[in-house]
């Protein structure tokens, strides 16, 4: 399925060409926000984007809706499509926004030349583990313990929730490396482990309310002996990688939460326009329209505020503060979003709760 997304992305790149040669210098043409649309999901909208966004966007749109929306209940680039195609899975996401950057920033030449190349045409899948049984939130309790041994390292210790884990070809282990550290931060170090090396075991895939696309494991490790090109980084600075990377990892969960809810507003008003009631249609009802307006002013709202954030991490200068908020702020929208779809069918895929837990509201709430 990676590969068809690369056959997508290369015929947006040539159209994206083609493009360029056609339109020469001529002047951007106006582009509605997303209030003024027909629909919160249309193409041709925003002002951060341009004609060669809307191919790529309409690229990947058609790849979602017919190479994965058929499996979906089987199984940085466009997000927003993605959420648009309704689509929780696959975690191309956290393979492509989280884990590959960590290379790609952190990695020695030959752990990039290695590693990117593979995961770029999908034969290798990224997963990255923090988490442990007894260390979730507070990231500085982690156990897994890495003991240097000449050159070499021996890794110890367990790992729970772990996205992509169990499908994974390389998981980035987040381990102990200083005991003594005068804080736990400085004694974190991160490690590229690769499926099959000695004492590496993949658990059960866990159970499951959504995001039923994409796995989530438990790993185990037992005296997993690495060389020393396996460290990511330098030795001790792992806390400060993890910490780098928060804003981009809180921002695409505010990406996906928005797009989720634009989606769900559409859903909505579909609902609303045909559901019949004392022999009129639910949406002539004022007290609906009220919510609607109220649900989509906020959304709106919110969809200038992310739109933002996207342009000040494209220049570099989204800061940890500003990228929380973009994680946290959907949460109410999206709650009073479903009061007005059918509870029933909420019931049936009630990713909520879970999504809810991960901060992560907007995720499939559909
Ligand atoms: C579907 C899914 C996929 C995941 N994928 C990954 C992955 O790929 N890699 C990975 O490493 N981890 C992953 N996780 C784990 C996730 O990062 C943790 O679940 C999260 O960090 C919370 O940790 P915890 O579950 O141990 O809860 P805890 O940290 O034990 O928290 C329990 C409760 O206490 C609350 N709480 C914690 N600290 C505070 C505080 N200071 N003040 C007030 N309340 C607090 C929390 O909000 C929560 O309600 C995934 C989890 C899920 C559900």
């Amino acid at each position: 399925m990676v590969i068809l997304y690369l056959e997508y992305l290369k015929s947006f790149i040539a159209k994206m060409q083609h493009a360029q040669v056609q339109h020469g210098e001529t002047t951007a043409p106006f582009r509605p926000e997303t209030p003024m649309a027909k629909t919160l999901m249309d193409i041709g909208t925003r002002r951060i984007f341009s004609e060669e966004h809307d191919l790529f966007r309409q690229n990947v749109r058609r790849f979602f809706q017919e190479e994965v929306v058929p499996h979906h209940q089987v199984f940085w680039l466009c997000l927003c499509c993605r959420m648009y195609c309704n689509c929780s899975g696959p975690g191309f996401s956290l393979h492509s926004e989280v884990v590959m950057p960590y290379i790609s920033h952190y990695g020695s030449k030959a752990q990039i030349e290695h590693y990117i190349p593979q995961m770029t045409a999908g034969k290798c899948i990224g997963a990255i583990a923090m988490t442990e049984p007894g260390a979730g939130s507070d990231l500085q309790g982690v156990k897994t313990f890495a003991k240097k041994y000449g050159t070499d390292w021996i890794i110890n210790g367990s790992k729970v929730f772990i996205s992509n884990g169990w499908m994974s070809d390389m998981v980035i282990v987040v381990a102990v490396t200083n005991r003594e550290a005068k804080t736990a931060a400085h004694g974190i170090s991160l490690f590229l482990v690769d499926s099959g090396t000695k004492g590496f075991q993949k658990g059960r895939k866990l159970e499951k309310l959504g995001l039923k696309a994409q796995d989530t494991a438990e790993l185990f490790f037992e005296d997993v002996r690495l060389p020393a090109e396996a460290l990511l980084g330098q030795v001790n600075k792992g806390f400060y990688y993890m910490m780098n990377e928060l804003p981009q990892e809180r921002l695409y969960v505010g990406v996906m939460a928005l797009a989720s809810s634009e989606f769900m507003f559409e859903e909505t008003r579909n609902f609303v326009m045909q559901r019949k009631a004392f022999g009129r249609t639910i949406a002539d009802l004022q007290v609906v329209q009220h919510k609607l307006a109220e649900l989509k002013t906020d959304i709106c709202v919110g969809r200038a505020f992310i739109d933002s954030c996207l342009q000040l991490h494209s220049e570099k200068n989204l800061d940890s503060g500003t990228a929380s908020m973009a994680k946290y702020c959907y949460r109410s929208w999206c709650e009073r979003g479903l009061k007005l779809k059918k509870i029933t069918a909420f019931r049936q895929q009630a990713t909520l709760v879970q999504t809810a837990n991960r901060g992560k509201i907007g995720e499939n709430v559909m």
